[in-house]
């Protein structure tokens, strides 16, 4: 959920919150009010739609319901950590119930207020002088605003703390899923995109498996943090040529592979040899000596995924296609049987 940008902006949002929770008799809850703030805030037209229809029908908005709307709409994120961020998170917002119900109360009695005093004018009732309404008016005005001022204090707190956490959030999402050396997806996503694929009856898809020649050489020779260096220029390679809907993966240690959504098997073939070009062209100057090393090549097995094929035999004819390019002297390209 996107809260607003600057304290002008939750202000005026917060303007219209409480009479609105108010009006549709709302119980001022941390839940409800994140509820309504992202209502007004109109940051998420389905969840406005879908409120608007349950207001229609009840005239209210039921306490199931919001829940049912809060975690459809403003947790639905789903990471090994998300769980942790989103107790985290209606613990911030816990922090805004009192305040929230106080300034609602205080809304209630000023409203309140406003018509008794409206009453007494109309009435021109003379046991209430005209100063005494006055009197009246300016101090419950004094303790609304003084009311609304701390609650945007809390407001301002916990919007920055839900911006933290949403950092959080979004950092676990990156840890799950992305391999921190290269910034490439990680096997996790691999295999379940490769699952999802392979359940279709009618698959249409192509895997390469990419394997760095002799890179444990490689490690010995120039040390371990230029072999990063390469896995790092390689995976930068591999990610350029694929764009969504393809799948950038480290399969793990210098192996990588490509997912290939929708291509064929000649298009599959044709890039595996793009990139075999492209990574044999790399140039990597040693810092120390200025050496330029010029020897890191790759060798690719290609296949294409059968109908009822399982995901691990095509893994593994994938791997026999790269076993035969290595066996045919390295740096080159393989189609699996
Ligand atoms: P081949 O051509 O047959 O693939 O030979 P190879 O030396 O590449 O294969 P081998 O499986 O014997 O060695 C793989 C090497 O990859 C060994 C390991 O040190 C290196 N390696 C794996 N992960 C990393 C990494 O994250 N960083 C670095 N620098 N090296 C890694
Ligand atoms: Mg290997
Ligand atoms: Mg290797």
């Amino acid at each position: 959920m996107k809260f607003a940008d600057n304290s002008h902006q939750a202000t005026e949002y917060l303007r219209q919150v409480i009479p609105l929770m108010v009006k549709n008799v709302i119980p001022p809850t941390p839940l409800n009010y994140a509820l309504w703030y992202a209502y007004v805030s109109q940051t998420l037209p389905k969840l406005n739609q879908q409120m608007d229809k349950v207001l229609e029908i009840y005239g209210t908005c039921p306490n199931r319901v919001s829940e049912q709307l809060f975690s459809e709409f403003l947790i639905k994120d789903e990471t090994e950590n998300a769980e942790v961020v989103q107790r985290a998170l209606l613990s911030v917002m816990g922090d805004l119930e009192s305040s929230a119900s106080t300034t609602v109360q205080d809304t209630e009695a000023y409203n309140e207020v406003l018509q008794e005093s409206l009453a007494a004018l109309k009435k021109g009732n003379d046991d209430q002088s005209l100063e005494s309404i006055i009197q009246n008016l300016a101090s419950n005005t004094e303790t609304i605003s003084e009311s609304t001022r701390q609650f945007q204090t809390k407001i301002d707190h916990a919007q920055a703390e839900i911006s933290s956490l949403k950092q959080e959030l979004d950092k676990s999402r990156r840890d799950a899923t992305i391999d921190p050396l290269t910034g490439l997806f990680n096997r996790r996503v691999f295999d379940m995109e490769i699952n999802q694929l392979a359940e279709n009856p009618n698959p249409d898809v192509t895997l390469i498996m990419v394997d760095i020649d002799f890179f444990k050489k490689f490690n010995d020779t120039y040390g371990h943090q230029m072999g990063d260096k390469v896995l790092q220029y390689v995976a930068k390679l591999i990610k350029e040529e694929c764009t969504e809907p393809l799948v950038p993966v480290r399969f793990g240690g210098e192996e990588f592979s490509m997912l290939l959504p929708g291509m064929s098997i000649e298009d599959a073939c044709a890039l595996a040899e793009k990139v075999r070009h492209r990574i044999a062209a790399i140039r990597i100057k040693q810092k120390k000596s200025g050496e330029v090393i010029s020897s890191v090549t790759a060798s690719f097995g290609v296949a294409r995924l059968d109908r009822e094929e399982s995901p691990e035999d095509l893994i593994a004819r994938a791997d026999a296609a790269l076993y035969k390019a290595k066996e045919a002297g390295r740096n080159n390209v393989q189609i699996a049987s």
